[in-house]
């Protein structure tokens, strides 16, 4: 059944990921387009089972001689050999390129149809398959990545719906659906807790010129997320992006919910009111504006509206377990408390079904410590309640003039007019959800569930209902907070680009209308093609169809393929002017896309897998390289630099004593005396043994670290470290005798079983205690901290601050921490959480002493292993403070290296090595970071960059900058390095001039600029990626703020009201490039 007119091959043939969202099958308007899909579903399914039987024979004739080679028995074939024939069967399709192309084709295609159809299993399914055959090259189809990660998303596989779309923006930011995909990573990366990155893409979602259904939440994050800033601040964030939701869509009364929730936080009552009335008229009347109406009238001690609203809100919805809640606690502050017991009873009741649900939905985790929290309080509420209404006469509890009428009563009587017409009108609005009320309902009459039901209700309110049903009611019903969640998504997935964007209106009508509009229109590569009946579908015959397969295969990698088809052919070979003709080749119509600083043509970068090599026991707990100065001498020796940089993490021992430093410069009464008022950022941590971390509970070791961010003086935190070390002097003298009984009770119980531990720690739950450890103190400014800073002039060059051989010297700017010193103040127990050092430099560190520290490190290669742990846990790798369970890293046969590091001893971590430290006794230390210019330095630094601004993390060294800088300043006679950083210029350069070949072509004039000589390098103001050279400036709030061309095109399309500058002549740039050959010599790259 292929599909024979011409018009329904054209509708095929342009559809694919990106219409999903715009184009709505379900729509009987498109019912048309829909069965032409469905027909054509089903015969790529015939093509696809037809291709597969041919080449079962040849499949299975390899399997069998895969089997025969590895086993001669009857023994089945274990996972590795089931691997390996996999793979061969892979391999034997490679080589097939044309029939694998054609095959391939049709399975990605299927993928697109299956997710325009709404089946998301079906479309996930075909989409793997298609990567399946695909691994070195689908990241070159940027629909295809779109599409799985829409599958992923709709499959709730958050953490592979992520990184699909993070692949995506970072092969091409501009990709057409690119403000979906922001939305939706910001979406998810909430959910998952990630409130700093969430909040980024939901801002660039935000940029796009067009409305957003999203704003109302992140407004509503400003308000509750607490890691987003300080309170006021936050405030004041939240009530405008909810204006300007409410004023992108005025009709919504959730947002004006939100903005009344809002004004109530902040106290201005009359807004709040005005906010929910609005929200209420805007006849989305939900329990949740009702409830919030209460809150304020009782706030406002105007118990009769209160008890009136939050009568509403139960009505609306008899599961809302905040207003029964309330409403309690409102009957119980009037003296009510038989009222009140009901309503607690209500409240407990729903709670403890949410809990249920909720351990089942994946929605909502906050949710659930909620809900588990507030039915605690709940239960102990109604105890109370119970014991007194046990106590006291029930006469004298009824006869007292009740302040309010009953929950009865007021479940019957008439409220208020303006009240009561308002309900009835959203009553109405609203669907009939689940089992009535546990109280009589003066709209019985209108419901459908039989009258003796809602009486048994009455006399038994709480039992009557079973476990089931009360789910199946929650699991209708849900919060009022997924189903908003829940909303937008679906708001988004049927909006979309249908009203958004722009010059690409696309109606459905217009797609069966008119074929032509379509092909030219939305993709206008395809005019050139020439397409006949048959082109796409016939994957299985003739000259003619591999022709148009030929065709269809252009069509589907787009403008991808075709650039870095073209990419292929930049080299490091070129000189400047070569470079400048090749580019004037590539495209202009469509901005430059993806500008890596790594190798041409390569995929989105991964982490690596750990070395395959099974370690022992003995090489899982390596021992620390480590080497003992008795001189000056030995520490400038060449072989120190030598040593330090062959292993992943070195001490050296005695530094201090050898050079003759003068730490009591770093000591803490020094500082004092010097800088009191000095800031010092504080991190509230629980203390802990050094190879344990546990969560809160003391229950389970984990890897999440808690570590709270405050401030301090040095001087305050000065008085908190001596009065720690003398509370812990005391502790000792008081230790006497009970405290031997603590220790020899503890030691009896010496077994290592699990279910030991876990006693173990719940016994001294009590003794965990938290503490403060003051960090990244900065030590840059050579006024205040001179002594100190001329004092680390002794070091050796290798492990200086400044020197010529450090590439951070050649940033040319301040680097806070990075080229300049920190000082870290800490108490027994403060712990440096595990990373890497900023793109993966290396960092030296010295402790000041008196007490010691406790190093752990892990060698760079296995940097993707503990990536993948914290997966694992819940936890981001780059933004998260994490802790690593040893036994884990073991396990996943990762070896560490464990050291202490005494006062005097400087610690180098190589480039790469992951390293987390935590302090044995009372200590200061200092460090900062160095580059040496290898080639291992340099490669390791920028793929940390590349990955970064894949994962929207911000690269704090600009690396393009420094790589021309490195190009002006320095000879480079390693090969490896100096292909490294031409590589670079290549690739900036090539994207320089495309960039401008496109500006130009969209009729913006660029200027020159220029640079002041230390002026800090450029980040975009909304994506923090590094902007080199050519600057997009847009005046936001009476500031001139730098944008990449991305997101400047977010703002403008056109690139109307932005202004372009360039910061050099591209003769220099030019130059420069020219210039930077390798340099042949014997010797080191970089004679000092
Ligand atoms: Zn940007």
């Amino acid at each position: 059944m292929i599909p024979k007119s011409f018009e329904e091959i054209s509708i095929i043939r342009d559809l694919d990921s990106r219409y999903f969202g715009c184009l709505d099958l379900s729509d009987p308007k498109n019912l048309e387009i829909k069965s032409v899909v469905q027909k054509t579903v089903t015969t790529i399914q015939d093509d696809i089972a037809f291709y597969i039987s041919k080449n079962m024979i040849v499949t299975h004739e390899l399997t069998s001689k895969v089997f025969d080679n590895n086993s001669t028995g009857n023994t089945p074939p274990d996972d590795k050999k089931l691997h390996d024939v996999e793979n061969k069967v892979i391999g034997f399709f490679e080589e097939e390129t044309l029939a694998k192309n054609q095959f391939k084709n049709a399975l990605c295609k299927l993928g697109h149809l299956h997710l325009l159809l709404g089946e998301y299993s079906e479309a996930l399914s075909a989409y793997q398959k298609y990567l399946r055959f695909n691994r070195n090259n689908y990241w070159k189809n940027h629909e295809f990545i779109y599409g799985i990660g829409i599958a992923y998303f709709k499959l709730r596989c958050f953490k592979w719906a992520i990184k699909s779309f993070q692949e995506l923006l970072y092969l091409n930011p501009n990709f057409t659906c690119a403000n979906d995909v922001h939305l939706r990573l910001g979406f998810m990366l909430k959910h998952c807790g990630e409130y700093h990155i969430a909040l980024k893409h939901l801002q660039l979602a935000l940029l796009y010129t067009y409305p957003s259904t999203f704003s109302e939440l992140h407004g509503w994050m400003y308000h509750c997320v607490e890691c987003l800033g300080e309170k006021k601040e936050r405030e004041s964030c939240a009530l405008t992006f909810l204006q300007k939701s409410i004023d992108a869509d005025p009709k919504s009364g959730q947002s004006l919910y939100l903005l009344g929730r809002c004004y109530a936080g902040i106290n201005k009552v009359h807004d709040a009111f005005l906010a929910y009335r609005n929200s209420v008229e805007k006849s989305e009347g939900n329990a949740d504006t009702w409830c919030s109406i209460g809150v304020l009238y009782q706030q406002q001690n105007q118990p009769t509206d209160a008890l009136q609203a939050y009568i509403c809100a139960v009505q609306l919805d008899k599961d809302h377990k905040e207003a029964w809640t309330n409403l309690g606690i409102l009957y119980e502050s009037c003296g009510q408390l038989r009222d009140a017991y009901a309503c607690y009873l209500n409240a407990t009741k729903q709670a403890s079904c949410q809990k249920a649900t909720i351990l089942r939905s994946e929605d909502n985790i906050s949710m659930n410590k909620d809900a588990i929290g507030f039915s605690k309080g709940l239960s102990q509420r109604i105890k109370f309640l119970e014991i007194q209404l046990g106590q006291a006469p029930l006469p004298s509890i009824t006869s007292k003039r009740r302040q309010l009428c009953s929950i009865e009563e007021a479940w019957n009587l008439p409220i208020s007019l303006e009240m009561n017409s308002r309900q009835q009108q959203t009553a109405q609005m609203l669907p009939r959800q689940g089992p009535p009320p546990p109280y009589p309902h003066r709209e019985i009459s209108e419901s459908p569930t039989p009258a003796k039901r809602v009486k048994d209700d009455a006399l038994n309110p709480i039992y009557n209902r079973s476990e089931q049903d009360c789910q199946d009611t929650i699991q209708q019903n849900k919060t009022q907070y997924i189903q908003f969640n829940q909303n937008i998504i679906t708001t988004l997935s049927t909006h979309n680009l249908d009203n958004v964007q722009e010059g690409r209106l696309i109606s459905e009508q217009s797609i069966l209308d008119s074929y032509e509009y379509i092909s030219n229109d939305l993709y206008t590569k395809n005019t050139n093609c020439k397409f006949e009946p048959g082109t796409i579908l016939s994957i299985n015959n003739d000259e003619t169809s591999r022709h148009l397969n030929e065709d269809s295969e252009y069509t589907e990698f787009n403008v991808s393929a075709s650039i870095s088809d073209l990419s292929q052919s930049f080299k490091i070979q070129m000189d400047s002017k070569q470079l400048l003709s090749a580019v004037k080749l590539l495209t202009i119509e469509d901005p430059p896309i993806n500008c890596t600083v790594l190798q041409v043509n390569t995929p989105p970068p991964t982490p690596p897998d750990c070395p395959p090599q099974k370690l022992s026991r003995d090489q899982l707990l390596p021992p620390t390289p480590s080497v003992h100065l008795e001189n000056k001498k030995n520490a400038f020796s060449p072989q120190l630099q030598e040593f330090c940089l062959k292993h992943p993490i070195a001490v050296v021992r005695g530094l201090a004593g050898a050079l003759k430093l003068d730490l009591g410069l770093f000591s803490t009464k020094t500082l004092v005396e010097a800088n009191p008022d000095h800031s010092v950022e504080v991190r509230t941590q629980v203390h802990q043994s050094p190879d344990e971390n546990w969560d809160t509970s003391q229950a389970k070791r984990v890897w999440a670290c808690i570590s709270h961010r405050s401030h301090t003086t040095i001087a305050k935190y000065a008085q908190y470290q001596a009065s720690s070390f003398q509370d812990s002097l005391k502790d000792e003298n008081d230790k006497g005798y009970a405290g031997s009984q603590i220790m020899s009770d503890s030691d009896s119980k010496d077994s290592v079983s699990n279910s030991n531990i876990t006693l173990k720690r719940k016994k001294h739950k009590s003794s965990s205690k938290m503490l403060r450890f003051g960090t990244n103190v900065d030590l840059s400014d050579e006024r205040k901290w001179k002594p100190q800073l001329s004092e680390l002039q002794k070091l050796p060059a290798f492990a200086r601050v400044i020197s010529a051989a450090n590439m951070l010297s050649h940033v040319g700017h301040v680097i806070l921490g990075m080229n300049t010193v920190q000082l870290y103040m800490k108490v027994p127990g403060s712990r440096t959480p595990g990373h890497q050092e900023n793109n993966n430099f290396c960092s030296i560190n010295i402790n000041i002493g008196p007490g010691d520290c406790e190093w752990f490190a892990v060698p760079d290669a296995y940097w993707g292993g503990i990536h993948n742990l914290c997966e694992k846990n819940n936890i981001s790798y780059l933004h998260g403070s994490w802790w690593p369970v040893l036994e884990d890293l073991y396990k996943e046969n990762i070896p560490v290296y464990r050291f202490i590091q005494k006062p005097g001893d400087l610690v180098w971590v190589n480039a790469g090595c992951v390293h987390w430290v935590q302090s044995v006794g009372w200590c200061n230390n200092i460090a900062w970071n160095v580059g040496p210019l290898t080639a291992r330095q340099y490669s390791l630094a920028i793929e940390r960059y590349e990955w970064n601004k894949l994962q929207a993390f911000k690269s704090i060294v600009p690396m393009v900058h420094l790589s021309w800088n490195l190009a002006r300043n320095i000879k480079v006679s390693d090969k490896k390095l100096f292909e490294l950083i031409k590589m670079c210029l290549l690739q900036t350069l090539k994207n320089i001039l495309h960039t401008q070949e496109y500006v130009k072509f969209k009729g913006v004039e660029i200027r020159f600029n220029g640079r002041g000589k230390n002026d800090a390098s450029h980040y975009c103001g909304q994506c923090e990626v590094e902007v080199f050279n050519v600057l997009f400036i847009k005046e936001q709030e009476k500031r001139h703020v730098v944008h990449c061309l991305s997101c400047a095109l977010k703002l403008s399309p056109s690139l109307q009201g932005i202004v372009c500058l360039e910061e050099y002549r591209l003769s220099e740039l030019q130059h420069v490039y020219d210039s930077f050959t390798l340099y042949r010599t014997q010797g080191l790259a970089y004679t000092q």
